[in-house]
């Protein structure tokens, strides 16, 4: 259930609610609103206590929430979620964030090339695997540790932040140590015990649907980390599982205005493996942020035909530098800004 507090609540009475609340076994989820705080008590029967918290001078209401996901609704926050990666990014604000680079680290040259190269065109973040989803345990697994110190480096000398993915729990300690946002993979949407494990850190994450998730499994999974304390979380749609095979997978967009409904978290947008084909991706791109993307998240390399993985899908330099330009055009149509 949720706490809605009386306008201009104190910090010392909104303390009194929540040493409540942690009294009776449950940890409280602060919601700070623009001039409401809503103190979320999630948990097995929360609503026995209702009529405790409803007898508060403090409190202006309780209801519950319908969804069967709580913290991630927009009953439980309207204002959207701004991520803050440092001190000028804000993910879910005006700006539409660019998160570019290989879809693997594969050297640390090939890493500081992409990266050069990505954030002359204007991204903001740079993405690249260290630990790889393979669908065949033949092909390149990534170079671990050693590609998420190369991260670090390339994002100390570019002044750029860095998003990888974490595939197992003992990974999410070195994703947190070396990048500023943990990358959850499609494959792992449902690895409840690795969502918990993010949850408990401190780094966003970047949380991507399933090929066969739905929404409201899309949702119930972020709520897993945010349950833990972790509400930096941002959806990533990266193409779902269709009959269709004349993509990699099928773009979800409509997925956009529904979770924008249903959650106040930021969303961001993979084209790469949402449509699998590179002639394609600028196309699906700018589709992406029309349809109101707070970010998106893209593949480059400079040889794609040599890469380990996604080639096929990996822009070129200069197909990423023009499509960086229109995405502009195209965010500034829609109240939004890519530069
Ligand atoms: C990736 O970002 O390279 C990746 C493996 O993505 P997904 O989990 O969406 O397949
Ligand atoms: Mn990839």
């Amino acid at each position: 259930m949720i706490i809605v507090l009386k306008k201009n609540a104190k910090k010392k009475e909104i303390m009194t609610v929540t040493n409540k609340i942690k009294a009776l076994g449950y940890k409280p989820h602060i919601s700070v609103g623009k001039d409401i705080t809503i103190i979320g008590m999630i948990g097995d029967c929360a609503e026995k206590y209702r009529n405790a918290f409803e007898a508060m001078d403090v409190v202006e209401h309780v209801s519950e929430i319908q969804k069967p996901y709580k913290l991630a609704s927009r009953e439980f926050r309207k204002e959207n979620t701004v991520i803050k990666i440092n001190k000028s990014i804000e993910i879910g604000n005006k700006k539409v964030y660019i998160m570019a680079g290989p879809c693997s680290i594969e050297s640390k040259e090939l890493l500081f090339e992409t990266a050069k190269m990505v954030k002359d065109a204007g991204a903001t973040i740079l993405r690249g695997g260290a630990f790889k989803p393979r669908s065949s345990p033949y092909a390149f697994q990534g170079l671990g540790e050693n590609g998420l110190k190369y991260m670090k480096m390339a994002s100390a000398k570019l002044y750029m932040p860095t998003v990888s993915e974490a595939m197992a729990v003992e990974q999410v300690g070195l994703l947190s140590k070396y990048c500023d946002i943990v990358q959850i993979g499609a494959r792992n949407i449902q690895n409840y015990e690795l969502l918990k494990a993010v949850g408990k850190q401190q780094k966003p994450v970047l949380l991507k649907r399933g090929m066969a998730t739905t929404i409201k499994e899309l949702l119930l999974s972020a709520e897993y980390i945010l349950s833990q304390g972790n509400y930096n979380v941002m959806l990533c749609e990266r193409g779902i599982r269709t009959f269709e095979d004349s993509t990699r997978f099928t773009m979800d967009l409509s997925a956009v205005p529904v979770l924008k409904k249903l959650t106040h978290l930021p969303i961001i947008l993979d084209p790469s493996h949402g449509i699998g084909i590179r002639e394609h991706v600028g196309a699906m791109a700018k589709a992406c942020v029309a349809v109101g993307a707070d970010g998106l998240i893209i593949e480059v390399h400079p040889r794609p035909e040599e890469a380990l993985s996604d080639g096929q899908q990996s822009l070129l330099p200069d197909q990423f530098k023009i499509l960086m330009k229109e995405l502009d055009l195209v965010a500034r149509a829609v109240g939004r800004e890519v530069f």
